[in-house]
């Protein structure tokens, strides 16, 4: 077991992991509001890679992503789109679950729901509003921050600087306009509310993600995930929350970087890549996973149709290589020396701080040299790095679909050029029941193994 060590972003120092106990992770969920895009698949790939590596090296790791499905952002949503929000969030969450399906990472330990961890959330505020750091006022609950001495540590922000964002009209409810809301009563455009003894009404966001981590890892675990823009206000107040009703919570913070793109340069490339369905249809899974992982995971990430097309470049030199190279049977040659470093070195790039690009690196090292000389045992290290980062599906021989996928293929293309997009996904699912993924390039389509 390698010691594995993680940028606590609360602190700023390298934080060893403990290899004796288990290493529960929470990465904060998406807000089922909408479709999910690249930049909700980033905290996805990043924290299921970083426990699938844990694993790997023997360590017991449990991840947690929640879905947000009770939240003000789905109201309006919902009322947009004229359905009642109870269904637009199953169906937006359903839609969440096929598209990261789709990445091919296998889904995480645990995937609570909000509208699932009531009873917890509801004992959480009981027990604020026991010790005095909430307060009930006019059906709402709101969390007293000066009453708790640690607030502002980790996003290192002055009272002044906070604004907790939320709508208009509370203001007159709160002692102090840092306050925030943990329960919010029942308002008459709101489709949804649950009891409580502070009568009907829903949870606010903070306390949801305190209660599902908690329900799933207990009052202290090893990681706390999520993208940058969640550290204020939404886990200083998971912070203020947990701690507050006496509950040590995250050891480590860690968060991943915002993907950037630019507006004009996406407005030009065809089709909305940025949704993840579409970046899988487009440019195929693994160079979705592999744009995803090509910067550190900390930094921002540059996204656009060039990114793409590089990292599908890229991921296809890897099968190129796989395929020229097949499986070596029994009595191979033993591994090169040159082998054995550059698979350390890709653990070892891993056990760093979770460095996804320079473990990329050493792969593509490999790949190189044994291009340039023979070099025993490379193929067959290179899987094993591939299998680590989610890239295993490469290494899979390509056969002929065969006549069903092929025909199925030929009438998805002609329900697309009626423009029938129903009839068009359908066949894709069915597709992708017998196994194959389609991938639209270039105005074509072709059929890929699914992993
Ligand atoms: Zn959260």
């Amino acid at each position: 077991m390698r010691e594995v060590r993680i940028k606590d972003s609360f602190t700023g120092e390298l934080r060893t992991l403990s290899s004796d106990e288990e290493i529960g992770i929470y990465a904060c969920g998406p807000t089922v509001c909408s479709l999910i895009h690249i930049g909700n698949a980033r905290p996805f790939v990043v924290f299921s890679l970083l426990a699938r590596f844990l694993k790997s090296e023997g360590y017991r790791a449990k991840l947690v992503v929640n879905v947000t499905d009770i939240n003000d952002r789905i109201y309006a949503a919902a009322r947009q789109a004229g359905e009642p929000s109870a269904e637009f969030a199953k169906r937006m969450t359903r839609a969440y679950f096929e598209d990261t399906d789709r990445l091919g990472l296998g889904r995480p330990d645990a995937e609570p729901l909000a509208t699932e961890t009531i009873d917890g959330i509801v004992a959480l505020i009981a027990d604020l509003i026991e010790s005095e750091h909430a307060y009930e006022s006019g059906g709402d609950v709101y969390f007293r921050v000066r009453s708790f001495d640690g607030y502002g540590k980790l996003s290192n922000r002055r009272a002044e600087e906070m604004d907790q964002g939320e709508e208009a009209g509370s203001e007159s409810l709160k002692e102090d306009p840092l306050d925030f809301a943990l329960w919010k009563a029942h308002k008459e455009d709101e489709d949804t509310s649950w009891d409580s003894p502070w009568g009907s009404g829903r949870p606010g966001w903070h306390i949801e993600c305190s209660a599902m981590a908690e329900a799933e890892l207990g009052p202290s675990f090893a990681i706390h995930g999520g993208g940058s823009d969640l550290v204020f206000p939404h886990h200083e107040n998971e912070i203020a929350q947990s701690e507050a009703a006496g509950r040590p919570f995250a050891r480590v913070w860690m968060h991943n970087g915002m993907i950037e793109t630019d507006a004009e340069k996406m407005s030009k490339s065809e089709g909305n890549i940025f949704q993840l369905s579409e970046a899988l249809d487009r440019y195929g899974r693994e160079a979705v996973v592999d744009y995803l992982i090509s910067g550190r995971y900390r930094q921002p990430l540059a996204f656009d149709a060039e990114q793409m097309e590089q990292a599908a470049t890229r991921v296809e030199r890897l099968r190129n290589f796989l395929r020229e190279h097949p499986p070596a049977g029994d009595g191979a040659a033993p591994e090169d020396e040159f082998v054995a470093t550059r698979r350390e070195g890709f653990r070892g790039a891993l056990a760093d701080d979770f460095n996804t690009p320079r473990a990329m690196a050493e792969a593509f090292e490999l790949v190189a040299e044994a291009n340039r000389r023979q070099l025993p045992g490379a193929p067959e290290a290179l899987r094993g790095m591939l299998a680590l980062v989610g890239l295993e599906s490469l290494a899979r021989a390509e056969q002929g679909a065969g006549a069903e996928a092929e025909g199925l293929l030929a009438e998805r293309q002609q329900a697309r050029a009626a423009r029938d997009f129903e009839r068009a996904d359908e066949i894709r699912d069915r597709l992708a029941e017998l196994g194959w993924e389609v991938r639209d390039s270039a105005g074509a389509a072709r059929l890929v193994r699914r992993c």
